[in-house]
């Protein structure tokens, strides 16, 4: 079993301003939680709108000359800035499992994603070179790339370093100058990628970072001069978020939850598939965008979904599931629970109630994975968001069944199928609306430089967030017509 290590004193959040970490004057500081433990690991500032300011006003003043900074040039920051990301992965990977109740092993494949994505950014120096072309004689039309100036990022809590890591290596590579909100639920990661952005020599001003809650993300969609806003939460904050930015004439990409549909077919293997489906929704406490929640059930697969109820049933709480983010979560998962059950729902494994042996987690956050068999797709336990380790079981009688339940939901994340038949796993990657499709696999994230986004209510906004989807959403084009007369009358030129 993987262990975390929590920090072993608390660690003090600042914002990173202009290249100095600073603690924002009047800030009211709130505690951050291991959701492990209970204990207090680190003290965030809930940053105030004129926090934000001086923070925005700082990175515009850097904006110029690292927009006039050769490609080539910024490129090279962003080599040592993945150099040092693998020097630091595991003191990383802790740090982020210690404030995200995630898995030590899922915190590490989080930072070797964005590993990922800098690499791709690495590789934008070849695909960033524009068009250049003669369209009639003597005239020539250019495509240039530029950057939009003072760029931010908002991210959620349950992935620190992967999520605002699918962010800024493209956006600062691509010569914007980028802020960070993270979670205030998770703070400490964020402050260790900004130390090793510093390390790896990028100039003041260029990355920055500010900490805080609602007040701080409207500050920065009111201001001016941010010009784009990528957004990664829960879909009723990224739906307001793209309102208000497009309002205001901002570039936004809204990123929201999911509902992930795991479609069964009668001729699933049986032991990849139980093993599939249960990683998936347990996987970091079912706390993941891509955990697949409910299991469409095609036809007579019943000894699958026991095999199902009770791989998921020998589970050991702890560090090898990881824990619920908050109390708030637990009550909320729980509540959803009782109200399936009261609705008609079979709650086949009851995870209310169980925790780790051993008084070090006492005080943690848990909840055993929970499966809830022959839900309605009315209900909400089918119907809404819960992001915990509950995993709903709809029973249909035929794929296109499946595919409408799937199809009728107002997420689009993703979706998966598990069966034998070539036939059959067409017919799902075709017929589904969902935007990241799995056959046999139960959390589909496409690799780079696949880019990543669903649609729905999974995404307010045009494109993915990463791979060439990044290079579009981070820049702006240029078009240049130039027309020289066929020579100088110099004597000079000859
Ligand atoms: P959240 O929406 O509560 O918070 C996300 C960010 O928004 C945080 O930085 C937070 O400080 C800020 N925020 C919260 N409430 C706000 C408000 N009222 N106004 C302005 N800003 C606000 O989300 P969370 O609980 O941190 O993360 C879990 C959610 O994120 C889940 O819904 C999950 O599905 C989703 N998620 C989606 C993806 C994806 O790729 N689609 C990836 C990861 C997580």
């Amino acid at each position: 079993m993987s262990f975390v290590e929590l920090p072993e004193s608390v660690v003090p959040c600042r914002n990173l301003v202009g290249g100095e970490w600073q603690l924002p004057q009047g800030s009211p500081l709130l505690d951050v939680r291991s959701p492990y433990t209970g204990t207090v690991i680190g003290r965030v500032p809930l940053t105030s709108a004129a926090g934000v300011s001086q923070v925005v006003e700082a990175a515009r003043s850097a904006a110029d000359s690292w927009a006039a900074t050769p490609l080539r040039e910024r490129t090279q920051l962003l080599f040592r800035f993945r150099h040092l990301l693998e020097q630091n992965l595991a003191r990383l990977a802790n740090l982020a499992a210690s404030e995200a109740g995630k898995t030590v092993a899922e915190a590490r494949a989080g930072l070797l994603k964005g590993i990922e994505v800098c690499e791709f950014a690495l590789s934008l120096q070849n695909l960033d070179s524009g068009a250049h072309m003669e369209v009639s004689r003597g005239v020539t039309c250019e495509l240039r790339r530029e950057p939009l100036g003072v760029v931010a990022g908002i991210t959620p809590f349950n992935f620190p370093a992967m999520v605002p890591m699918w962010m800024f290596p493209i956006a600062v590579t691509l010569g914007n100058v980028f802020i960070h909100k993270p979670s205030e639920k998770v703070p400490l990661t964020a402050c260790v990628l900004g130390e090793l952005m510093r390390e790896a020599g990028y100039p003041a001003g260029v990355f920055s970072i500010v900490h805080g809650g609602k007040e701080a993300v409207d500050a920065l969609v009111a201001h001016p001069d941010v010009k784009a806003l990528a957004f990664v939460g829960s879909s009723a904050v990224a739906r307001h978020l793209y309102a208000e930015g497009s309002k205001r004439g901002k570039r936004v990409l809204a990123l929201g939850g999911a509902k992930n549909h795991l479609i069964v077919a009668p001729d699933a293997d049986p032991e990849l598939t139980a093993q599939a489906v249960v990683d998936s929704f347990t996987g970091c406490a079912g706390q993941r965008c891509m955990a697949g929640s409910v299991v469409l059930a095609v036809g007579n697969v019943e000894s699958l979904l026991a095999d199902i109820v009770r791989r998921a049933g020998g589970i050991e709480m702890g560090p090898g599931m990881g824990a619920i983010i908050d109390k708030g979560a637990v009550e909320r998962l729980e509540t959803a629970i009782d109200q399936a059950s009261s609705e008609g729902a079979k709650l086949v494994l009851d995870g209310r109630g169980r925790r780790p042996k051993g008084d070090a987690w006492a005080q943690g956050n848990w909840l055993g994975p929970s499966i809830l068999d022959h839900v309605r797709p009315d209900m909400e336990a089918a119907r809404r968001e819960l992001f915990g380790p509950v995993l709903s079981i709809i029973r249909v009688p035929t794929l296109s069944a499946a595919l409408a339940v799937e199809n009728a939901s107002s997420y689009g994340n993703a979706a998966s199928i598990f069966t034998t038949s070539g036939v059959v796993a067409q017919t799902v990657v075709e017929g589904v609306r969902a935007g990241m499709v799995g056959v046999n696999v139960g959390v589909p994230v496409p690799r780079e430089p696949f880019s990543f986004g669903g649609t729905g209510e999974s995404r307010f906004g045009h494109g993915d967030i990463t791979g060439p989807s990044g290079l579009d959403f981070w820049t702006q084009l240029k078009k240049v017509t130039r027309k020289w007369s066929a020579r100088t009358d110099g004597s000079w030129m000859s």
